[in-house]
This record gives C-alpha cells, sequence and structure tokens, in this order.
C-alpha cells in the first residue's frame, strides 16, 4: 500500500492523515462485540457457579483475561513495534521509543507501560469485572432476557460505545484539572510517543475511574454480555488508541485505520482532544485539534487567554 495515499509526513518527522477525523468504529466495535460475545459463549462460568464466591470461578475468569489482555497488547507490540513489519509507514511519530529513556522510573518505555498495566491495570479490570458477574448471578443488579425487550437488547449494544465515550470523556477531563493530574494522570503523560502498552500504563486510581464505566450496569438494566462488551471495550480500545500508526497492515493491501490520531495529538499536545473520538465533544466544548497549522494557532490562542 502507497502510504501517501492516506497522508503526508512534514519536515519534523509528523505523520498527517487526510482524514485526521476519520476512523472505523463500527469495525473496532465489531471486534470487541464478537470477543464479548465469544467470552459469554465458552469462557464465562454459570450463573449458578457466579452466585456464591469461590476461589475457583475468580481464578477461572482472572486467567482468561490475563491471557486475552496480554495476547491482545502483545499482538500489536510485536507486530508493529518489534518485528517492525509494516516499518514507519503510517506511524505518526518518525522516531521509535527509546530504549532507555529517564522520564520512566524504571529507565525503560516499555517495562514502566508492563508494570502499570500489569500490576494495577489487569487486577483493577478483573475485579470489576468479577463483581458485576456475581452481582449479576446474585440477582442484585437487574438481569435483561433478550425475550424481555429484544429491541432495547439491541439498543443497549449500540449505546456501549456513546456511553464509553462520555464516561471516558468526563473521567478524563477531570483527571485533567491541576491536583488530580500531578497526582495521578501524570503517569499516563509520560508517554508522549505511546506505543500500544501505553495504552493501559496508569496510575492504580485512574484505571478505578476508568473501568468504572462498568458501574452502567449496576443501575440500568441489562445482560451480562452487555457488560462483558463494555468490559472488553474498555480492555481492548487503548491499543488502536495507543498503537502510534494511523493505519495497521494486516496483509500488503488491507490497511485497517487505528482511528488514533486524535489521542495521538492528546499525548503530544496535552489540553486537547480530551474524548475518544466517537462523539464529538473536543468539538462541541472547543478543545479539537486535528493537527492543522489553523488548529495550532487556535491551540496558541486559548492557551494565552488562560494564561490572562
Ligand atoms: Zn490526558
Ligand atoms: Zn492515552
Amino acid at each position: 500500500m502507497d502510504e501517501m495515499a492516506h497522508g503526508r509526513r512534514d519536515p519534523l518527522g509528523e505523520w498527517h492523515p487526510v482524514h485526521p477525523n476519520g476512523w472505523s468504529p463500527l469495525l473496532w466495535n465489531v471486534l470487541y462485540m464478537v470477543v464479548a460475545g465469544g467470552v459469554w459463549l465458552w469462557a464465562t462460568p454459570s450463573r449458578e457457579v457466579m452466585a456464591t464466591w469461590s476461589p475457583g470461578w475468580v481464578a477461572a475468569v482472572a486467567i482468561r483475561d490475563v491471557i486475552l489482555l496480554v495476547g491482545w497488547y502483545s499482538l500489536a507490540h510485536l507486530r508493529l513495534f518489534w518485528s517492525r513489519s509494516q516499518g514507519t509507514r503510517c506511524k505518526y511519530n518518525l522516531r521509535w521509543p527509546a530504549v532507555s529513556a529517564e522520564r520512566f522510573a524504571s529507565g525503560s518505555q516499555l517495562r514502566d507501560n508492563l508494570t502499570w498495566t500489569l500490576a494495577s491495570g489487569l487486577p483493577v479490570w478483573i475485579a470489576w469485572e468479577v463483581v458485576t458477574l456475581h452481582l449479576y448471578a446474585t440477582g442484585r443488579i437487574p438481569w435483561l432476557q433478550w425475550a424481555d425487550n429484544p429491541v432495547g437488547f439491541v439498543a443497549l449494544l449500540a449505546v456501549t460505545p456513546l456511553w464509553r465515550a462520555v464516561h471516558f470523556y468526563a473521567v478524563h477531563r477531570l483527571l485533567h484539572w491541576g491536583p488530580l493530574y500531578r497526582a495521578v494522570h501524570r503517569v499516563h503523560h509520560r508517554n508522549s510517543n505511546p506505543v500500544p502498552w501505553s495504552g493501559l500504563a496508569m496510575h492504580p486510581v485512574e484505571h478505578l475511574a476508568y473501568f468504572s464505566a462498568l458501574a452502567l450496569h449496576w443501575v440500568v438494566p441489562s445482560h451480562p454480555l452487555h457488560a462483558l462488551y463494555t468490559s472488553f471495550h474498555l480492555m481492548m480500545a487503548p491499543v488502536p488508541g495507543h498503537a502510534g500508526f494511523d493505519r495497521v497492515a494486516l496483509t500488503e493491501t488491507m490497511w485497517v485505520p487505528t482511528g488514533g490520531y486524535a489521542h495521538y495529538l492528546h499525548h503530544k499536545l496535552y489540553d486537547v482532544n480530551y474524548g475518544d473520538g466517537t462523539l464529538p465533544l473536543d468539538r462541541w466544548f472547543g478543545s479539537a485539534h486535528d493537527g492543522s497549522p489553523e488548529a495550532d494557532d487556535a491551540l496558541r490562542r486559548r492557551r494565552t487567554a488562560r494564561a490572562a
């Protein structure tokens, strides 16, 4: 594939996609839904089993989640950054992450990202999921059956990405409030040139808040499949969002857009693009940036006005 058909590289080495706001939410959402469906059908204990706390089923869910998270993040990392299968084609930042970097306490971006993700992100995600499944099984949160309301069942699947977008924006915006940023969100922002494993490289408080999107299912009647869709959306979406590439080559002719440009600019510029791009929240609230010189000018004006 000719990368020049999809964007241009400026003299500083930055990649600018032709369609800065273009992405394929449908494609990625379908993937997350299919994974959630498979997990529900073949890799989730029965309602009767999950109704009582026992180490057996909790361990089974945890092992399943460890395999899927490590597999998903490793797949992207090994392909794009270890084997560098597509070189720097469609890579936003021409530079590869440095092997050692002093801004990370461990001296390495990858080691830092793995530590936060595996020591905090993974257990917090599993805890949110296990508690939610247990609450369904015991009937403490309402279990919507397909036969009760087929239209509502489908509508809830369609709404999940929108809920994720609003929840992510709200939590993320809050984390950019000075004291919270310095105490919590700064960990994630050390990744100015993110890689897939940066996606969940967050402070534990941010993990708690990020995965709290699952609490929607504690109040809105839904099926565990809906909760698993939210759950796997939360776990999987940070990979395309932090891949560092605008398109990923599945084959030489099939290039899939990641939709990660807006969030790449967020990591680079800090006070733009707080949303995940599913809804035009940043355009509505005046923080959108599409990588153009005009957007740079608008950002400079906003910063000057704020400083005045
Ligand atoms: Zn941020
Ligand atoms: Zn990020």
